[in-house]
Formats: C-alpha cells, sequence, structure tokens
C-alpha cells in the first residue's frame, strides 16, 4: 500500500534519529535534498568559530597552537573521521582537499607498486569517476610513466589483470549513486598484485564504510558533504598502516617533516600519516570541520552509522516509490540502483530535456536538490535532517512541476556561474 504523508509524519515521530535535525540551522520552509554537495551548517559552527576567532587567536595569538592545540586539529579531528569509516586512531589525518590527497596516496601507491611489481604499468579507474579524481589519476600516471585506463560500466572485474598496479575508485557514484562493493574489489585487485584506492567523498558519514574489514590500502574524503564541515572543507587522508611509512611525499612540506620546529635544511619523512600532511593546518577550517563531524558522531547515541544507514535507505526508497508512482510518464529514467547494497544515499534521475530547468523550478519552491551535467537530476537524503516527510512533499513539488510544464518557464533555463 502506498505511503501517505500521515504515515511520513508518524514515521518521523518514531524516528530514533529524529532529534539531531536540532543540531543543524535549516532555513524555514526549505526542503534541502543536496547535502551530498554541501552539508547543512550545523548550529554549534558559529559560536565555535567565533571562540576560535575572538579567544584563542584574539586573546592567546600565537600561544594557541600549544594552549589549544592548534597543531594537534588535524589528527585530532582525523581520529573522530576515523570512527566512521572503520579506520584506526592516529591512521587518519584532515588536510588539504580531496583532489591534493589523491595526488599524495596516487603518489605512495604508485611508488610502492613500483618497487613490489615493476612490470604493473596501470593505473584503473571509471569513466563515470569524478572528474577532479581521472585528472589528478592523468597528471600522476603522465609524471611516473603509468597508464591510465578507463573502465565503462560493469567493465571494472575483467579490467582487473596482472598488468594492474593501482585500482583507483569512487566508493558511491557522484551522479548516479550507486555503490560499489569494496570489500569484493579490493581482494580482486590484491588477487592480481594490486593496490586500492578509495574515495569516500560520497560515502563518509552516509553509509558504514569499514576500511580495516575490506582490507584497503588507501582512502581519501570530502569534508563537505555528509561531514557537513562548511564550504571547501578540509578533506581527508587514510593510509593502511602496513604502507604509511613506504613512501616520500612528493608535496613534502614541513608540517609532514618528522621534527618540524627543528626547522632543519633536510626533508625528514614523519613516521606514519603525518607525512601526509603538508602546509600550516587551516585552523577556522578545521574547527569548522569538527563541528561538522561531531553531528554525525552525535548519531552514535541513536544506534551510529547502522542507524544512519537504516533510515537513509528508507527516505531513497521512499523516494524513488514515489516517483514511480507519481511521475509515471513524464520523462524521468531512474540511474540509480534500487537493490540496498548498490546504492549510496541518493536517487538520481536522466531526462532527455529540461533537467536543469526542472532542478531550478524545484529551487523557486524550496526544494534544493541538483543538477550534473549532461542531463541529470540529483537528490541526496541526510538521515540527520532529513525526514520522511521531506521526502514525500518534495515528490509532489516535482510531480507537480512535470504535470504542468512549469519549469519551461524561461528564467529557470539561465545558469550561474556554479552549477548547483
Ligand atoms: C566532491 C568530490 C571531490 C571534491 O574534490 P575537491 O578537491 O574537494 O574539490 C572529489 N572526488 C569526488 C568523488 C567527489 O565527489
Amino acid at each position: 500500500m502506498a505511503t501517505t504523508r500521515e504515515d511520513c509524519i508518524e514515521l518521523d515521530r518514531r524516528d530514533p534519529l529524529a532529534p539531531l535535525r536540532e543540531l543543524f540551522e535549516l532555513p524555514p520552509q526549505s526542503i534541502y535534498l543536496d547535502g551530498n554537495s554541501l552539508g547543512a551548517l550545523p548550529k554549534a559552527t558559529a559560536g565555535r568559530l567565533a571562540q576560535v576567532v575572538r579567544q584563542e587567536w584574539g586573546r592567546d595569538l600565537i600561544g594557541s597552537w600549544n594552549s589549544a592545540d592548534w597543531i594537534g586539529l588535524p589528527g585530532r579531528v582525523g581520529d573522530k573521521i576515523a570512527r566512521l569509516v572503520g579506520a584506526g586512531a592516529s591512521e587518519l589525518v584532515a588536510a588539504d582537499s580531496t583532489s591534493v590527497n589523491l595526488y599524495k596516496v596516487l603518489g605512495a601507491a604508485l611508488t610502492i607498486a613500483r618497487s613490489d611489481a615493476p612490470a604493473a604499468r596501470r593505473i584503473l579507474s571509471e569513466h563515470s569517476n569524478f572528474p577532479t579524481d581521472l585528472y589528478i589519476a592523468a597528471g600522476a600516471a603522465r609524471e611516473r610513466g603509468f597508464d591510465l585506463v578507463l573502465a565503462g560500466p560493469g567493465e571494472i572485474e575483467r579490467s582487473i589483470d596482472e598488468r594492474l598496479a593501482v585500482l583507483l575508485l569512487t566508493h558511491v557514484d557522484y551522479r548516479s549513486g550507486r555503490m560499489h562493493d569494496m570489500a569484493r574489489l579490493t581482494r580482486l585487485a590484491h588477487d592480481a598484485g594490486a593496490l586500492v584506492v578509495w574515495d569516500l567523498a560520497h560515502s563518509a558519514g552516509a553509509v558504514p564504510v569499514d576500511l580495516h574489514e575490506a582490507n584497503a590500502d588507501f582512502a581519501v574524503g570530502c569534508g563537505y558533504k555528509y561531514l557537513n564541515g562548511g564550504p571547501g572543507a578540509p578533506a581527508f587522508v587514510w593510509v593502511h598502516p602496513s604502507h604509511a611509512d613506504r613512501f616520500e611525499q612528493p608535496l613534502s612540506g614541513w608540517m609532514g617533516h618528522a621534527a618540524p620546529f627543528e626547522f632543519d635544511a633536510g626533508y625528514r619523512p614523519a613516521g606514519g600519516i603525518a607525512r601526509y600532511l603538508c602546509g600550516t593546518p587551516p585552523i577556522l577550517s578545521l574547527a569548522a570541520l569538527e563541528c561538522g563531524v561531531d553531528t554525525v558522531l552525535a548519531a552514535e547515541r541513536f544506534g551510529g552509522m547502522q542507524a544512519i544507514r537504516r533510515k537513509s535507505l528508507a527516505l531513497s526508497a521512499l523516494f524513488a516509490e514515489r516517483v514511480d508512482a507519481q511521475c509515471a510518464g513524464s520523462g524521468l529514467a531512474r540511474l540509480t540502483p534500487l537493490p540496498d547494497a548498490e546504492r549510496g544515499s541518493q536517487i538520481s534521475y536522466s531526462r532527455a530535456d529540461g533537467a536543469y530547468a526542472i532542478v531550478q523550478a524545484l529551487i523557486a519552491r524550496g526544494v534544493v536538490g541538483d543538477f550534473r551535467a549532461p542531463d541529470v537530476l540529483r537528490f541526496g537524503f541526510t538521515p540527520l535532517y532529513t525526514r520522511h516527510v521531506d521526502v514525500f512533499d518534495a515528490v509532489d513539488h516535482l510531480a507537480a512541476i512535470l504535470r504542468s510544464g512549469e519549469w519551461q518557464q524561461p528564467q529557470f533555463s539561465r545558469r550561474a556561474a556554479v552549477v548547483t
């Protein structure tokens, strides 16, 4: 039987994660389904930043590197993120952007591959991977004399062979929302003698990840999506402890030095994950990221990542089911697979025309999803603050826009500088 709006209100009443919505500043009357692109603002962030600015910076000045442990912030926030992705303490740091961290781990992976399996000269990724991952991989391959090979849909497994040095995959596809089986693909790559780099940009804080259980080698991820760290938040980088010391940072900055404050003329890398640091940490941004990560950790009292996953699956299934029922025949083709094991925390559709304008018409009604070129409408579900009733209402708006042709009004086709 179809879920009614009253059913949704009841589901929200019984939702164990419901109290967490109170941790966020959400504009009234808006339904925010874009937390997979920029997470919402935690209520704690503004106050915490004011404290860092006024007290730690304004009053205590440079002493705060010690007294407020600014210097420990990349590792402290890293340890918190580690709890969300199945990594151990002191194995993960928050630093730089996902793009830059990817460059570091590819440098490490290719260095190790060259020494352990010198005949393997390929980096394998997917055509559909996020462009920055492909651009960085192409650059690293060119620089180090490897070939970047891109698999099409369904081609990854058969492209894994003894020529493979590094498999570079994004766990949850940014466009389609399709999720890979991390443990299985990691095992297949290892069986072929290759190393695996996972990009967790659309996974961390959204789906349970267990890097150690999957026996992954390297991982990077994003701070401003499901971790709610704010625009341009620092990203994170994790390296399996068995690899961490086996590589010289190509970005051999002083924060990754064994003893930065000895001001040696020569570079000596720190042990462990600290060598993946480069320059001075951005304290304000890290303080905001910590507030964001804390909102996800707050779910630990209510069932943690498993509870987040249960609700995420319920929200995305509800959305897909209602779109099938309410928008049948309207030209939307679902890109996201529906088996639970194959989807992350979003639902995407392609449409032959009007995808951009439909998203803009939705935004005008207060329903914020986003458009991804060339023809994709994307809806992300953040269980910390998205309610069942929001999903219900969002589909009503979408159906009304499609039925009435409202999206064809000319103002909805104008493009802004950043396509959101
Ligand atoms: C969002 C995202 C990024 C972002 O990289 P930045 O360096 O932060 O711009 C990278 N990879 C994937 C898969 C993403 O979804």
